[in-house]
């Protein structure tokens, strides 16, 4: 099965970031924002395909082997900016 890991990873690490903000409530984690969000992260974040056989869970030592997390991390900080200021929910 042929498998985009950034979108695991920023799908995996938006959850880490919205925890860690949530207490500070400056973001919004509405459906809407949170896809706007991946969708702005993902167009800044290089792909990374890999093949996994059928079934197989991608783990979170195969997500540590996975060495872009800073950069990931940085990527979903600016996209939640520029979602924040220019919120497309209703
Ligand atoms: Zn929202």
């Amino acid at each position: 099965m042929l498998h985009n890991y950034t979108e695991t990873a920023v799908l995996q690490l938006l959850n880490d970031v919205i925890k860690n903000h949530q207490k500070e409530n400056e973001m919004c984690t509405c459906e809407r924002c949170r896809q706007d969000i991946m969708a702005i992260a993902l167009n800044n974040l290089p792909p990374s395909y890999i093949v996994t056989d059928t079934g197989e869970i991608i783990t979170q030592v195969s997500f540590n082997q996975f060495g872009g997390r800073a950069q990931v991390i940085t990527q979903i900080m600016k996209a939640a900016e520029i979602v924040a200021s220019n919120p497309r929910h209703k």
